[in-house]
């Protein structure tokens, strides 16, 4: 069975990140600051975050933001990144679609997270920084920050999500082996953590826990910056460099894609891969269909609410104009970690409100009916996160069976899943369930936001 890939040459890897910001008919609404209730200017983000990316988050100008040289010789180390064409996994699902998928998960990390760790640990450094803090669900974004930190001569304190760091034990190494501290959310080291065990002292933790950990270390530490994996808009926008890549690449092949499909968890990969090719929508009246593939356990997209909410459990973080299920939700322990989070990046938010994108809900088992299936047709373990994005296309593709349609669906595998087989040994071992959530459930959850 063939397999084609598309490699980009050093010379034509993108120099810029794409800024879906100053193309949006619609922008977001602004952030806003807790306790004044007024507007957040870039100088307020800068208290916890990088300078340079409290800039980005509010760019609504600039389309092209250039990447910094030594960020790009980083880059180099892995990008760019395959496009492959899909052929067995055509075939086994009996498409007349052609499949591609981006792989992201061929760097020294696994996942696309050091895509932004990366320029963040960056501008951490120019800026005269010397700590840097961030949460990590499932570890992926872990583990790129304690690696890009290091990379960067910067000191990292992770707060891992304590389920997680139960489940995926060997990503609490591997950060520590780049030489991170880590601490499992909640904890008794943080205000935060404190309140949290105090009302439940069984918690499992979750993204929305540790953000408020690691937010409140930035804030009492000096020279500390905290950084974040997703949600926010600079992150996404250097995720964009995978769709950029991936722009580059589909025309190699000779095709354009009618549909863009990723995971989704606060949506840095989605965005990445997507926003280069909706400015396609936008500008040049391309009809590309954008489909974000959230878990059935936390379906903010299709069924939370577009409202202000914190991005934390706490409540430390700016309001964001987001799709929420309330930020004190607390997700089922699905072993998607990367995808329990209650809300949703607030470009995307807008988008979707805008019609211009939609997001499907997929449940555990069939994420990884899906994943399994890829993993014996293309060779490639995937993360239990993008086996929501694999699911999705291959939903897709066996519509085209129905219509004959040959549509090309593009992909991004966001990581691959060699440190999860603890859930592939219970999926295989039918031990794993799917979680429903009622409108009950749901409303519950946002009446008490
Ligand atoms: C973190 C992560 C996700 C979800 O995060 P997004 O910001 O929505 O992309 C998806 N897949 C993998 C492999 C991850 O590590």
């Amino acid at each position: 069975m063939k397999q084609k890939k598309f490699i980009l040459q050093e010379n034509e890897i993108p120099t810029q990140w794409y800024n879906i910001l100053a193309d949006m008919p619609n922008k977001p609404l602004p952030p806003i600051h807790p306790a004044t209730k007024q507007p957040l200017t870039w100088e307020d983000l800068a208290h916890i975050f990088p300078e340079e990316c409290s800039k980005q988050e509010l760019n609504m100008t600039d389309r092209f933001i250039d990447i910094p040289e030594e960020v790009l010789d980083r880059y180099k180390y892995y990008r760019s990144t395959p496009l492959v064409r899909a052929y067995a996994l055509e075939q086994a699902i009996g498409t007349p679609a052609h499949i591609y998928f981006k792989n992201e998960s061929v760097n020294p990390l696994g996942s696309h997270k050091i895509n932004s760790a990366l320029p963040q640990c960056y501008y951490c450094k120019q800026e005269g920084t010397t700590n840097v803090t961030t949460e990590t669900g499932a570890g992926q974004w872990g583990a790129a920050l304690a690696y890009a930190a290091k990379s960067f001569g910067l000191e990292a304190a992770v707060y891992q999500v304590k389920i997680s760091m139960q489940q995926k034990p060997y990503r609490s190494s591997i950060m520590r082996t780049f030489g991170a501290a880590v601490t499992g959310s909640p904890s008794m080291s943080t205000r935060a953590g404190k309140d949290i065990l105090t009302v439940n002292p069984m918690h499992n933790g979750s993204l929305g826990t540790a953000i408020s950990e690691a937010v409140e270390l930035a804030r009492t530490t000096p020279h500390c910056k905290y950084v974040l994996g997703s949600v926010l808009n600079h992150v996404a926008l250097h995720q964009t460099i995978i769709g950029l890549e991936a722009e580059k690449q589909m025309e190699q092949a000779g095709e354009y894609p009618d549909m863009v499909i990723a995971c989704f968890g606060g949506g840095s990969n989605f965005g990445g891969i997507a926003f280069p090719f909706l400015r396609h929508n936008i500008l040049d009246g391309k009809t590309t269909e954008f489909i974000a593939a959230e878990p059935e356990s936390c379906p903010k997209l299709t069924r939370g609410k577009f409202q202000y909410d914190f991005g934390d459990e706490a409540g430390y973080t700016p309001l964001l104009p987001m799709y929420t299920l309330g930020h004190q939700f607390k997700p089922a322990n699905i072993h998607a970690g990367g995808l329990r989070y209650h809300g949703a990046g607030m470009i995307v938010s807008q988008l979707i409100k805008d019609k211009m994108m939609r997001g499907v809900d997929i449940p555990q088992l069939e994420s990884f009916d899906a994943g399994m299936l890829f993993a014996r047709t293309e060779g490639i373990i995937p993360a239990p996160e993008s086996s929501h994005a694999i699911a999705a296309a291959i939903r897709e593709a066996k519509k085209c069976i129905e219509t004959g349609e040959e549509k090309v669906i593009l992909f991004n595998l966001s990581g691959h899943g060699l440190i999860d087989m603890t859930a592939y040994e219970q999926y295989i071992n039918g031990d794993l369930v799917n979680y429903q959530l009622t409108d009950e459930q749901i409303a519950k959850n946002l009446e008490n936001n």
